[in-house]
């Protein structure tokens, strides 16, 4: 795994009244284990992989507290796992994605949200929305409002994030309804502190068992006609009153008073963004002190009609701050102070952007905006003059720079999936390109320049099933890209059992490196097992597992071959065979490297210790020699290694900078393996570093010299 949290673990035991220090996502994990949660689930996914990665290595401290901890396959089994607090009074957490977890995983949680819960369950989503978002930009609040749960977007800051996850529960428990907790980026990684409290070890737990399911049957829990008409009035007439109650005894909602007569109703996981934006106008102080009234939405869905009237309507106008689209929040209010008869002055993506994430310079200008119209008299000039300065930096930049070339998202240097493009490019100039579509994981990396391949991304392990309808029209044979992540999330059952059962044609590459690496390299069915990760430097530990070729074999996968991704010429005979081979029906190459961060992470202890005890250890590095290269960067265009660069030519009759291997190279190989089945020019040397020599090697450096 990407992390070992010993330090992290260590805190998960503080008792009454010490103090938590660290990031946001990991006071959850503690205030889980406060709230008395029994089980605890999820998969992996920025940016709250820590939760559930914590919650693995602490495995056996959970033992003691008879928590049980599921590493589950995908974001349905998780929502699956809710089930258990729909008879038993049993609290359960899972945490994945959003929003894409929160598709997967829709069909569970629709059922889940029909029957209504009896323990508590917390849904603790990473709202990965906004600059440093790598889903489809959407809002995790149209699943809260079609299904009816409750969604919790607390103010970031420990304390707070804390106390909502032990309310989240309480709430749940409340109105019998799951609760959904967003939290976005910043929040997951903010740091602070916050005062613990003991852990409790649950009622229902690993520990204190179950006698078994409910005496009585309960019919209505389950969620199917007849019940279903039934749970379906529920949810509006007995847990929505019941909710809002909550929410409004327990004051999840915050006001700050102010002296202005306009007012801010804001996401509560904009709060400090917004005060930022204050700050910045010259409105507000570092400690929190505001002219303008603030209602600080802890708790999204529902809103308590009560609370929005009672802070809008002895106000001139207030401005609602709702990051995404559509404006949900803002349109209920609407109709809330319409029925209400309130007739102040409502604003908010007219005065701020629909689509896009609330930075500080967006909610300066929007602030700006409605201020201007509502509050003129007060002084915002500071934050014009701050706009100005960003807009003068701005034009200076583009004025020395010129159009800055793009800087593409690309493969860790020595990657093994890097080599199966480079064989795809190069058969591709032989046969013509494919359609080829794309995974979510690393191999979306290939979309980018110099490779440029992937037409099409519709999910995680959905490549294939995304080839289907383009397979029957082509005259080329489509191309799937799946990682090994992505085959046991999804690929195997929507991918390689639909495409069998339609008997359909196309070639499926799955690159087996071992994890979940894109996540943080979490573990899979098939991650090599622990002996296999002690191999020798020069191997790969992958190769020492076999079950996703034995299970491609057992479900009917006729032509099937794995492959050394390194070996860039092997890659391109099977490649090209699949594609241009007779055989009807699915063909699948296993691209077989292990993931190279992972592996540098496994080997760095060992060649540190074997280093400190003097041995010998040697370590392979690639170079060009810059006599003979070209300049022609045919070799660039083949790998996009960030280690293989340009730099100045240093002869002065030639201009083309040549190519060259920077210090980062980790000799993965390909350099050389391209240039041999591209013919490229013979610049590129393969060197030995070898540390700590022995008499032999410094006999044989001590002829070389001198021939040399
Ligand atoms: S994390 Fe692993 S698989 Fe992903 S780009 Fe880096 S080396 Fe490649
Ligand atoms: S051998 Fe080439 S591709 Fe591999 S790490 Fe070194 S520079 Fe990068």
């Amino acid at each position: 795994m990407e992390r070992q949290f010993t330090k992290e673990i260590e805190s998960l035991r503080l008792g009454d009244g010490e103090v938590f220090h660290g990031e946001g996502i990991l006071a959850v994990t503690k205030a889980l284990l406060q709230s008395g949660v029994s089980y605890v689930g999820g998969y992996q996914g920025a940016p709250v992989s820590h939760l559930l990665d914590v919650m693995v290595q602490a495995r056996d401290y959970l033992d003691q507290l008879g928590v049980h901890v599921e590493a589950c396959t995908s974001e349905a089994s998780a929502a699956a796992m809710l089930g258990a607090s729909i008879n038993y009074p049993a609290r359960g957490a899972v945490t994945w994605k959003s929003i894409v977890g929160t598709n997967v995983a829709a069909d569970a949680l629709s059922y889940l949200a029909s029957a209504g819960v009896m323990g508590g369950t917390l849904i603790v989503l990473g709202e990965d929305y906004g600059e440093g978002g790598v889903v489809a930009q959407e809002r995790s609040h149209a699943f809260a409002m079609k299904s009816l749960m409750w969604l919790l977007d607390p103010r970031p800051n420990l304390t707070t994030i804390v106390s909502m996850v032990e309310r989240g529960f309480e709430l749940s428990e409340a109105s019998n309804t799951p609760v959904m907790m967003e939290l976005r980026i910043r929040a997951c990684h903010l740091r602070g502190n916050f005062r613990t409290k003991q852990n409790l070890s649950p009622a229902v737990s690993t520990r204190q068992k179950l006698d078994g399911p409910p005496r009585e049957f309960i019919y209505d829990r389950l969620a199917h006609p007849p019940a279903i008409f039934r749970q379906e009035k529920l949810k509006s007439d007995v847990r929505l009153p019941a909710a809002r109650r909550f929410v409004a005894e327990k004051r999840l909602n915050e006001v700050f008073p102010g002296a202005e007569n306009v007012g801010l109703i804001v996401q509560g996981g904009l709060y400090n963004g917004l005060m930022r934006a204050l700050r910045t106008l010259g409105l507000a102080d570092n400690f929190g002190g505001c002219r303008i009234p603030i209602l600080c939405l802890n708790v999204v869905y529902p809103l308590v009609p009560e609370e929005i009237i009672d802070f809008s309507k002895e106000k001139k106008s207030i401005l609602i701050l709702e990051e995404g689209q559509p404006e949900f929040i803002e349109q209920e209010i609407a109709t809330l102070l319409r029925r209400a008869d309130v007739a102040t002055k409502l604003h908010g993506k007219d005065c701020l952007l629909m689509a896009g994430e609330y930075n500080t310079e967006v909610t300066v200008r929007g602030l700006s905006r409605f201020l201007a119209e509502h509050a003129p008299h007060l002084d915002t000039s500071a934050g014009a003059r701050w706009l100005d300065s960003i807009k003068n930096t701005r034009e200076k930049a583009t004025a020395l720079l010129g159009a800055m070339p793009q800087r593409p998202p690309t493969f860790c240097v020595g990657c093994p999936e890097r080599p199966v493009f480079s064989a795809m490019k190069l058969v591709a100039q032989d046969i013509g390109r494919p359609h080829v579509s794309m995974d979510v994981g690393c191999h979306a990396f290939a979309s980018f320049e110099p490779f440029s391949q992937g037409n099409t991304l519709l999910g995680y392990g959905m490549s294939l099933a995304s080839a289907a309808g383009v397979g029957p029209m082509s005259a080329r044979r489509p191309v799937a890209i799946m990682g090994d992540g992505g085959f046991w999330h999804n690929g195997l059952l929507s991918g390689v059992a639909s495409n069998l059962l339609n008997r359909s044609d196309g070639v499926l590459v799955i690159m087996k490196n071992g994890y979940a690496s894109a996540t943080g390299t979490q573990e899979l069915i098939s991650s090599p097992p622990e002996e296999a990760r002690m191999v020798a430097v020069g191997q790969s530990a992958v190769d020492a597992d076999r079950t996703i070729e034995d299970t491609l074999s057992g479900l009917g996968v006729k032509w099937l071959r794995t492959v050394n991704n390194y070996d860039v010429g092997a890659m391109m005979k099977t490649y090209k065979e699949a594609m241009t081979t007779s055989h009807k029906g699915l063909k699948v190459i296993v691209a077989e490297g292990e993931c190279q961060l992972e592996r540098q992470r496994r080997l760095r202890p060992v060649v540190s210790k074997q280093l400190s005890e003097g041995k010998r250890t040697v370590r392979v590095k690639y170079g060009v020699d810059e006599d003979t290269c070209t300049g022609d960067h045919s070799c660039i265009r083949l790998s996009g290694c960030p280690t293989l660069t340009v730099k100045d030519n240093p002869d002065p009759l030639r201009t083309d900078p040549v190519a060259t291997v920077i210090d980062g190279c980790v000799g993965c190989g390909l350099c050389g393996e391209n240039a041999h089945a591209a013919v490229l020019c013979p610049s590129f040397y393969r060197a030995e570093v070898i540390q700590n020599a022995n008499l032999w090697d410094k006999f044989v450096h001590g002829m070389r010299s001198l021939f040399v």
